[in-house]
């Protein structure tokens, strides 16, 4: 399986599903989002061993007004973040996606990857470390 994990029903129906149906509203009212989403670690498996149980599910987000050539349109004002949401209980499936919100530097640092890196450097360095508060 390459685009799908097993995911507890109060992560996926709660505020991830909330966060996905947040993204989709953003997008409805003009704006271009680059998403990307994954799991990290592991707290078991399933299916006789040979599918992995995520501790976590993580996206981040890159958000832009709708047009073109986006690489040169990222500013050091450009919204990036990330929610990093338990797959483990207790999880309350009502709990605010907000709650999750994370910097991109965080879920870099969880993750080991670099998101972003087409963006120079030090605009990428800001956009990163910066917490979203909208
Ligand atoms: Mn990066």
């Amino acid at each position: 399986m390459t685009n799908f994990v097993p995911q507890m029903g109060s992560n996926n129906q709660g505020p991830w599903n909330d966060f996905e149906n947040y993204c989709r509203s953003l997008a409805s009212q003009g704006k271009e989002i680059y998403i990307i989403t994954g799991p990290v670690g592991n707290i078991g498996t399933i299916a006789g061993g040979r599918i992995v149980v995520p501790q976590y599910t993580w996206k981040v987000v890159l958000i832009l007004p709708n047009g073109s050539n986006d690489l040169q349109r990222v500013t050091r004002s450009t919204r990036a973040f990330g929610i990093v949401v338990p797959n483990f209980p207790p999880l309350n499936s009502n709990t605010p996606w907000r709650q999750f919100r994370v910097t991109v530097d965080a879920v870099e640092n969880l993750t080991g990857y670099n998101f972003f890196s087409a963006i120079p450097i030090n605009t990428q360095a800001i956009i990163e470390r910066r917490r979203d508060v909208q």
